[in-house]
């Protein structure tokens, strides 16, 4: 059989994070490509779930989520960000990804278009296209990587359905200032589009910047669906357990295509990341200051070798543009950083729709922080010892 896959994921094959993280075993090189950190969260919050699957909590979980998670997803959006929001007003998903793609399969019409800041975290670009929607980029462009509002209004046409954004971002650290976000929501509103917020770094900001959520902005609530999961905040990436809030008609949009994707999420993980988001969220500041410092040493080292980097204010991600070391192209730069250095590294390309993979985008790098700092300073110090230039 020459193909199985459905032209549909023609593109999609496989990911970037599963080639690289792969190929970083197979060399024995130090992996700053996919963001995973490399210690767990909370032992406590660990012993929750393990307790949860001795009492018994391993059958179905309610679709919506179980009681405790629900309740503890809107304690959470209250006492942080002075969201009420009733109990119909969430919705339990295995991890965010699983909550972007219901969102995206419950409320996209083929031929819609879903406009997407770029680089774009890239199981976005995925499922538009699975639900056989258009995408559209509004490019945040280096060295600051800023969105540009006079784009965003221009990219908008009448078959524009979604806004689908990411504040803090990835790959880019940058976090949206509320004068920025004024600036979305006032595109928003004169639209008439729904907003997606993908949040699931609102806990990892650093010195300087504070994570807004859209919906709190006038006007907005009523039109943003915000999505976010434990798996970021509290070092859990292999729990896979998010949520998406927002206008019961939404959430409910997204309970409708999750039922036919998973259903319901993982049972016993569920009071578990409720103990997590009532008793632990300050846990997540001294990760937050922790991966500010990872951020320090990083950018740091890689800009006294001669590298670019640029300022994330939040998430544990930062890009490197290596045209200026002579090479026009990221994925060529990473292949010879695994074989010259041992050091593994994420080529942007895949983070851009075909418009700007050719551009902006062929000569970028993400490097991730969130790793122990013996780790960070055994790639810093095998760069240290590589020819970097093309
Ligand atoms: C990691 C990540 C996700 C996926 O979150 P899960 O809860 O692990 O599914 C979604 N969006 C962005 C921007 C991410 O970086």
């Amino acid at each position: 059989m020459a193909r199985a896959h459905a032209a549909r994921l023609t593109g999609f094959e496989t990911t970037i994070f599963a080639e690289r993280s792969k190929l970083a075993v197979a060399t024995g090189s130090v992996n700053l490509g996919q963001g995973f950190p490399d210690e767990d969260g909370p032992s406590d919050v660990i012993e929750r779930a393990a307790q949860a699957m001795h009492e018994g909590r391993n059958q179905y979980a309610p679709g919506r989520g179980t009681p405790e998670l629900v309740a503890a997803v809107r304690a959470h959006q209250r006492a942080h960000y002075g969201i009420d929001l009733a109990p119909e007003q969430v919705v339990a998903t295995t991890g965010a990804t699983e909550a972007v793609a219901a969102a995206i399969l419950g409320l996209v019409e083929p031929g819609d278009e879903v406009l997407t800041l770029e680089p774009y975290y890239d199981s976005y670009a995925a499922m538009v296209a699975m639900a056989g929607g258009v995408r559209r980029g509004v490019p945040l462009r280096g060295p600051s990587y800023r969105p540009d509002p006079a784009e965003l209004a221009a990219a908008i046409t009448p078959r524009t359905r979604l806004l689908l954004l990411n504040s803090p971002h990835n790959p880019t650290g940058t976090v949206l200032t509320r004068t920025e976000l004024e600036q979305i929501a006032a595109l928003a509103l004169e639209h008439d589009l729904t907003v997606v917020t993908d949040e699931v770094y609102e806990h990892l900001t650093f010195t300087g910047a504070e994570h807004v959520p859209i919906s709190t902005l006038p006007g907005m609530a009523e039109r943003t669906l915000t999505i976010s999961s434990i798996g970021k905040s509290f070092s859990l990436t292999g729990w896979k357990v998010g949520w998406a809030t927002g206008p019961a008609a939404l959430v409910a949009a997204v309970e409708s295509a999750k039922n036919w994707l998973t259903y319901t999420s993982g049972a016993p993980l569920q009071p578990a990341a409720a103990y997590a988001l009532d008793e632990r969220v300050a846990w997540t500041g001294t990760l937050a200051a922790e991966l500010e410092a990872k951020r320090d040493l990083l950018v740091g080292g890689l800009r006294s070798l001669g590298l670019d980097a640029n300022d994330p204010q939040g998430t544990y991600f930062v890009m490197s543009d290596v045209a200026d070391l002579g090479w026009p192209d990221a994925v060529a730069f990473a292949d010879a950083l695994v074989e010259r250095a041992g050091v593994v590294v994420i080529p942007c390309p895949v983070f851009y729709g075909e418009e700007h993979r050719a551009g902006e985008g062929r000569h970028k790098v993400r490097w991730a922080f969130c790793k122990r700092r013996p780790v960070l300073e055994e790639a810093l110090e095998r760069l240290a010892g590589t020819d970097l230039s093309a």
